[in-house]
Parts: structure tokens; C-alpha cells; sequence
């Protein structure tokens, strides 16, 4: 007599060619931002094939724009749909919501890729493609784990959702629409790629935009000029102080400590100037800053303000009529620490251990923003954030392992299995 785990993991097993098909087809779309349209049909139609009860909800700043967990939002969601599909059970067990994110980040220059980032492209155990690993491959996990216990004979007691959400890599917003609506449920599985390790903490992050104005001239007469494009080298250096400052309050916050920078100032963008040989007037950077679970995004963004006010009395080059704006254009979100121990947490490592012939499983801090953070900071709700082996996310030749996904897939149905409950059909 075969156990339920047997069954089940030998389901994704016998599932796990289609599973890689169906990955592959999702690859190809390019659904970088407000371009995730066609990859969420996609799901949508998938989902509805499964006979899962699905929702298309827009990411609408008007409607809930004022909710806590909605970060500042630039551009217009015309086109920005987050799809939920809900199985409801009768069987009154603890409900599970898988989250994912379907958006991915630019290619970067797509002539230093082996091969073209949005064809996906199988060597060996790897699967290469822009969002191959964050995280399509998670996103299509949760998919093929519920196929699994479906295939084994299984029905769920808890109700299960798959949500694939838009905008995670810049603001949220989409994990925040699905919140607000009152999408949630009694733990949260986000597969991101964590090389199948559990998420203990991450970061709180704001993101900006920083303008300078210069002056601009003639070069034969630069003492007459200021040039933006110097002054932001010069307040991204400043910058740096703030950064170095942040880093060394990791102290006293023992998830952090060993980290060498928990907080990362990345400048992601920089553009200024319009002609070769004019001392420019405009340079526009922007970048993102974390900083520790428990504080405040808003206190950190003051903090970064006061920051520039004071640097007009600090450095002459700043000094008299302002030079610098200073935008909030992306996520403004608070981090979380999972606190070790839960009932969510236990089932879970024993699912992991299950499928991954008895070896333990480990936990780190990714000091990232995850929509994760959404569900555990504002809901309060046990968010377990657990993925594939990846490398090169937001890089070159961007990939995922598919024996990891394999296993990723085996314990995401057993943790659905056993935290939700098993009804034999
Ligand atoms: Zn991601």
C-alpha cells in the first residue's frame, strides 16, 4: 500500500515533461511591465481548464490607492491584471494561497545572451530564459503541485488559491490589489527562486527618483555652467554616507548582522544630458535602498529626505536654490521576519524533508523586497517564501534548474497536502 506522499510525489513525477512544456510556453511571453496582459491570459486559461473559479482584478490606484500595503504608483494601470484562481472546499480544512509574480525585469543587452532571452532553451539540467527563474518556473510549481494531488486520486479539504500577480518587481501593487480584495488565506506560499531554501526575513525597500538641475552653457565658457550630470555623481557619492550608515545598524539585529550589506543603495537607472558638447541642465537617476523588518518605509523615506535638506548646508555645490527632486516611484514597503516554529513552518519541513530523502531544510535572509511581505506585514499571515535552484536573475543567461523544480513541485504538494488536508476521491 503505497503512502499519499508516494502517490503524489509520483504524480509530478509522471506530470513533469508537461510541466516543463507549459513553463517553456510561458517564457516566451515578454511580460515585462505593464506588458503582463497575454502571460496572464494565459494562466487565466489554464487555470479555468483545471476548473478553478477565476478572477481577473485590475491593479486600480484610484480604488485602492489609499490601502496601507499600496506603494506609489507613476504609471497608469490601464492594462494591469492580477489573476486569482480559487478552488473552494466543503472540507473544513486550513486554506492555502500559492502567490507568484508573472512581471519580469528587462532583458539587459540581449546580444550578450547565449541565446535570445525570451526563447526558452533547455541544456542539460537547465532551463535558460528572462524569468525562467523569477519566477515562472514557481508560478508554474504551484500549477502542476495541484495537478499532482488531482492526478493522485486527492481532493484538498482547505480552499487552495493560485494567484499571479503583476508589478512585483517594481512596486507591489498587484500582490497589494489581491490583498486589499480580501484575497488571502491561512498561510501564503510565494515560490520564488530560493535555491530551496526557506525565506526567514527579508528587507523593507523604497524606491526613488532623483532629479538634478544644472546650468547649462557652452563648454568654451564652463565656469558659467553647471552641469547636472557632475552634481548627481556627486550627491550619489553623498549618498554612500547614508548607505554606510545603514549598513552598520545591521548590528543588534542578529538575522542581519552577518549580511555585508542588508541595505544595497543601487542606482538602477541614469540618464541626463542632450547634446556632446553642452555643460547639461537635467540628469535624472533612479534606485531603490532597504533597510530592517519592524520599521516604518515611511519614517526611512523622511529619513532620506532630511537627508538632502541637510546636504544643502553640508556641500556649497548643493547650497542656495534647491538642485535636487526627489520622487517615491516604487515599492515603499515595510520587511518581515518569519518567526520561527510556526504550525505552517513544521508542516512545511517535513513536506521539504519528504520530498528531498530526509535532508533538512535550511533558512536564510534574502534582503530583497517580496510580495510575500504584503500577507505577513499587513495580514499578519504565515508567508513561507520557497523556490528552485536559479542563477542569474535580473542578469545574463538567466536559468533554473529542473531537477530542483522538480523537487520544489513534490514539496509544494505535499505541504498543500498536508497542511490543507486529503480527501481521497
Ligand atoms: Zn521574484
Amino acid at each position: 500500500m503505497t503512502s499519499a506522499h508516494d502517490r503524489i510525489l509520483a504524480a509530478v513525477d509522471r506530470l513533469f515533461d508537461d510541466q516543463v512544456l507549459f513553463l517553456e510556453r510561458l517564457v516566451r511571453f515578454k511580460s515585462l511591465r505593464n506588458a503582463e496582459s497575454a502571460a496572464q491570459d494565459f494562466i487565466a486559461a489554464a487555470l479555468k481548464e483545471r476548473g478553478f473559479d477565476v478572477r481577473r482584478i485590475r491593479t486600480d490606484a484610484a480604488k485602492i490607492g489609499h490601502h496601507p500595503a499600496f506603494s506609489p504608483a507613476t504609471v497608469a494601470y490601464d492594462d494591469s491584471w492580477n489573476i486569482v484562481g480559487r478552488k473552494i472546499s466543503t472540507g473544513g480544512g486550513r486554506s492555502l494561497a500559492f502567490n507568484s509574480h508573472v512581471d519580469v525585469v528587462p532583458a539587459g543587452s540581449e546580444n550578450r545572451w547565449t541565446s535570445p532571452p525570451f526563447e526558452p532553451r533547455r541544456d542539460g539540467d537547465w532551463l535558460y530564459g528572462r524569468g525562467a527563474g523569477d519566477m515562472k518556473a514557481g508560478l508554474v510549481a504551484s500549477i502542476f503541485a495541484l495537478d499532482a494531488i488531482a492526478q493522485a486520486g486527492f481532493s484538498l479539504r482547505g480552499d487552495v488559491q493560485v494567484q499571479s500577480v503583476v508589478e512585483e518587481e517594481i512596486t507591489g501593487n498587484g500582490a497589494a490589489t489581491l490583498f486589499a480584495e480580501g484575497f488571502t488565506a491561512d498561510a501564503i506560499l510565494s515560490p520564488e527562486p530560493t535555491d530551496e531554501q526557506l525565506v526567514r526575513a527579508n528587507a523593507g525597500v523604497i524606491k526613488f527618483r532623483l532629479e538634478t538641475r544644472g546650468r547649462p552653457a557652452h563648454p568654451r565658457e564652463p565656469e558659467s555652467g553647471q552641469s547636472a550630470i557632475d552634481l548627481m555623481i556627486r550627491l550619489i557619492g553623498h549618498l554612500r554616507r547614508l548607505e554606510a550608515d545603514w549598513i552598520r545598524q545591521r548590528i543588534g539585529k542578529p538575522l542581519f548582522a552577518d549580511l555585508p550589506n542588508p541595505v544595497a543603495l543601487t542606482i538602477g537607472t541614469i540618464a541626463g544630458g542632450d547634446w556632446i558638447a553642452s555643460i547639461p541642465s537635467d540628469c535624472v537617476a533612479e534606485g531603490r535602498i532597504g533597510f530592517y523588518p519592524g520599521e516604518d518605509p515611511k519614517a526611512r523615506a523622511a529619513e532620506v529626505e532630511a537627508f538632502l535638506t541637510q546636504l544643502r548646508t553640508e556641500d556649497p555645490a548643493f547650497a542656495g536654490e534647491n538642485l535636487v527632486t526627489l520622487t517615491w516611484v516604487g515599492v515603499m514597503q515595510a520587511g518581515y521576519e518569519l518567526p520561527e516554529g510556526t504550525p505552517a513552518e513544521e508542516i512545511f519541513r517535513s513536506a521539504h524533508a519528504v520530498a528531498h530523502a530526509g535532508e533538512g531544510l535550511k533558512s536564510y535572509v534574502m534582503a530583497c523586497y517580496l510580495d510575500a511581505a504584503i500577507f505577513a506585514v499587513h495580514g499578519n499571515t504565515p508567508a513561507l517564501v520557497y523556490g528552485p535552484v536559479s542563477e542569474n536573475i535580473h542578469g545574463i543567461d538567466e536559468r533554473v534548474s529542473l531537477s530542483s523544480l522538480k523537487r520544489v513541485t513534490g514539496t509544494l504538494a505535499l505541504f498543500a497536502a498536508d497542511w490543507c488536508g486529503l480527501d481521497e476521491d
